[in-house]
């Protein structure tokens, strides 16, 4: 799992999982681009990281919107030449009603968690064919495939992107590009403690009980996987979605 030589660009990269990736894939020697919407904390989180010598660069980058997308990549790929290895990892909660909900804050939510796999692909494919080799991993959710009520519509963006990582796969695999998708449980970081913090004692517990593991998962535990499958010593993995989950999903009831 060495990532020396690679840059490896991070989305939503300032907190949570994505910070994570951020730092295991450049103690792996990686040179790690991050975006974020959240500045302060993305510059602070560079700052410290670049401290204890690790080759990091902070960049604002709104996924949902194309354009910004496009001025951090120029941005980025000025400081450290070509992506290798792109992480889709931005993503927020939708627990929205599917009769109150606009077709204004549809399009957003999609646009943050589906559409920015796209925009961002589309950005560091032409110089992967070129050099004929990439990774592409995607951060989907267990919601993919099971998810519970008042979750409205994250299950469908989430399998979306289990859907768009397959197409990137067979299309991009002739050119030596591999896109993996990883799937997560429950995770410690702010987007679980806020859903943590506003549901009843009881559903605290419930949610700890069922898991096989009896514990949420670290941060650091999605990022290892990530940084397997952005590198060499995944090389024949492609299309493929990797569950995290503390094993949740072997669970019927
Ligand atoms: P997080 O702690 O909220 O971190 C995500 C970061 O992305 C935040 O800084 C967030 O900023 C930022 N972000 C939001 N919208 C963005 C945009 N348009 N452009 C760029 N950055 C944006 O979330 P996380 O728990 O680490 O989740 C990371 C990914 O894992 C997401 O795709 C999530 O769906 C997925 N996931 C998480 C869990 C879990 O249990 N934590 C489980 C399964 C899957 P704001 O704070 O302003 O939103």
């Amino acid at each position: 799992m060495n990532l020396t030589g690679m840059h490896i660009f991070v989305t939503g990269g300032a907190q949570g999982i994505g910070a994570a990736i951020v730092k295991d894939a450049a103690e792996r020697g990686g040179r790690v681009s991050f975006g974020d919407i959240q500045d302060e904390l993305g510059k602070d989180y560079a700052r410290s990281l670049k401290k204890s010598g690790l080759d990091v660069s902070y960049v604002h980058c709104d996924v949902g919107n194309l354009e910004s997308v496009q001025e951090a990549h120029k941005e980025i790929v000025a400081n450290y030449g070509m992506v290798n290895g792109l992480v889709n990892n931005a993503g927020v909660n939708s627990n929205a009603d599917p009769v109150e909900m606009t077709t204004e804050e549809w399009d957003y939510f999609f646009s943050i968690d589906l559409k920015s796999v796209w925009h961002t692909a589309r950005c560091v494919l032409p110089a992967m064919r070129e050099a004929k080799k990439g990774s592409i991993v995607n951060i989907a959710s267990i919601h993919a495939r099971m998810t519970f009520p008042k979750f409205f519509p994250y299950a469908a963006a989430k399998s979306g992107v289990i859907g768009l990582t397959r197409n990137l796969a067979l299309d991009e695999g002739e050119h030596n590009i591999r896109t993996n998708a990883v799937s997560p449980g429950y995770t410690e970081t702010p987007i679980l403690t806020a859903w943590f913090n506003s549901v009843t004692p009881d559903q605290q517990k419930l949610s700890l009980d069922t898991q096989p593991l009896k514990r949420f998962a670290q941060p650091s535990e999605i990022a290892q996987v990530v940084t397997f499958l952005l590198s060499d010593a995944a090389s024949f993995v492609n299309g493929a979605d990797w569950i995290v989950d503390g094993g949740l999903h072997a669970r019927f009831a």
